[in-house]
């Protein structure tokens, strides 16, 4: 059985003092991680207060991005190898905003999952679509080739860990999200690709998430469908009430 996994992602939305306090209202609220896994990617600077903060030690923080080389001469990157040292789970790579303002492509971010399995973390691998690809009848192909263009020299044994989730660009943050059946869709077609590179069992194990727009009213129909593992919450993982209504969604 694959364990619900209820991820936010925080962006650039908080400073040091509100994720302190955030953490001071969430962490004794949530779930045991065997029955549904809660996880927030914050930005770097934030995430040692945040560890400090982490109470009964249910919440995984993650990181919103890294670099691809472990250690040297890259002014004003983020080291993989530094946030394995600081116990960090997860790492979210491939964000549509990191493609599209930081013009991340398909080749620098399977160098991102490499960089991340290296220092034995966990890819949050997301995937967007455009309303252009989708209207263009395009989506198919875009999601596949995402998918198959990060995963590039990835072995079964590590694809069987990975979380990927599926995020329309045009559902992050316009508060319009997809419906359910067209995040299942999405999923589905995800949870297939995979199987085509490494096979069923992988599929079967490998989380896929939804991210686009997710609330604490429409949570509940996207969790009921059947290939999708958990979500992945910009906006409504910043207040900590409203997150904990996303993770206490059933
Ligand atoms: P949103 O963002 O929930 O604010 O739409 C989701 C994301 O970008 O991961």
């Amino acid at each position: 059985m694959r364990i619900p996994l209820i991820a936010g992602n925080w962006k650039m939305n908080k400073s040091v003092n509100d994720a302190r306090s955030f953490m001071q209202i969430v962490s004794d609220q949530l779930p045991e991680p065997d029955q549904v896994e809660t996880a927030i990617a914050a930005p770097a600077i934030l995430l040692e207060t945040m560890i400090e903060a982490n109470g009964a030690d249910r919440l995984r923080i993650g990181a919103e991005n890294c670099y691809y080389e472990d250690a040297g001469a890259f002014t004003g990157e983020t080291s993989p190898q530094a946030l394995a040292e600081m116990g960090i789970p997860y790492v979210i790579v491939g964000h549509s905003e990191r493609r599209s303002y930081f013009n991340e492509t398909d080749d620098v971010i399977n160098r991102k999952v490499h960089a991340v399995y290296r220092n034995h973390m966990t890819p949050i691998l997301c995937c967007d679509e455009t309303m252009g690809r989708l209207e263009a009848g395009e989506k198919i192909h875009w999601v596949v080739s995402q998918v198959t263009g990060a995963l590039k020299g990835v072995s079964d044994t590590l694809a069987r860990q990975l979380v990927i989730a599926y995020e329309p660009s045009w559902a992050i943050g316009s508060g319009k999200s997809a419906s359910a059946d067209q995040a299942e869709e999405g999923c589905y077609l995800i949870r297939q690709t995979i199987a085509d590179l490494y096979g069923d069992d992988v599929a079967n194990e490998m989380r896929v998430l939804y991210g686009g727009s997710v609330n604490p009213d429409n949570i509940s129909q996207i969790m009921a469908k059947q290939n999708i593992d958990g979500v992945l919450a910009g906006g409504a993982s910043l207040d900590p009430e409203t997150f904990l209504q996303l993770v206490h969604y059933q």
